[in-house]
């Protein structure tokens, strides 16, 4: 069984060596759709009955571990030393520093990992992350599911 979490935040970005208008600094309206598959709860009395994992449970992970991160921030790669330089000067933003080029394919998998260390933590182990679908716009997106390519 699939259930699926949907976050929506804004964030600012840009691919530093894009050929066209995307080196340019904007931003977008994301939405992520966090799908977590596992098996249905059956245990009788549990909150969790008839779940298999209660929503709240993954709007929390995912608030605190994405939304809250990234909303009204900006995400940066951390070789981008033109942007770094700016964050390092200017106050009063929300710098997301990244590993990456902040495309939605490596913003997708981000979440994906970031996701991962939580669920396993979670003392239900027939849970985990079917894939994360990262909208960057109402038109693109970009989806993993832990695939090594
Ligand atoms: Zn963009």
């Amino acid at each position: 069984m699939k259930i699926t979490k949907i976050i929506q935040w804004d964030m600012g970005h840009r691919i530093q060596n894009h050929r066209s208008i995307c080196r340019g600094l904007h931003g977008h309206r994301y939405k992520a759709e966090i799908c977590i598959e596992g098996s249905i709860i059956t245990e009788k009395g549990l909150s969790e009955e008839g779940m298999v994992m209660d929503f709240a449970d993954l709007k929390k992970i995912s608030n605190d571990l994405i939304l809250n991160k990234m909303d009204h921030g900006f995400m940066v790669h951390d070789e981008d030393a033109e942007m770094i330089n700016f964050f390092k000067n200017h106050s009063g933003h929300k710098p997301v520093i990244v590993p990456f080029v902040p495309t939605a394919e490596n913003v997708s998998k981000f979440i994906y990992e970031e996701l991962e260390k939580e669920i396993v933590k979670l003392e239900n182990k027939n849970i985990k992350i079917s894939y994360i679908k990262l909208w960057e716009t109402p038109t693109s997106f970009a989806k993993y599911n832990g695939e090594k390519i």
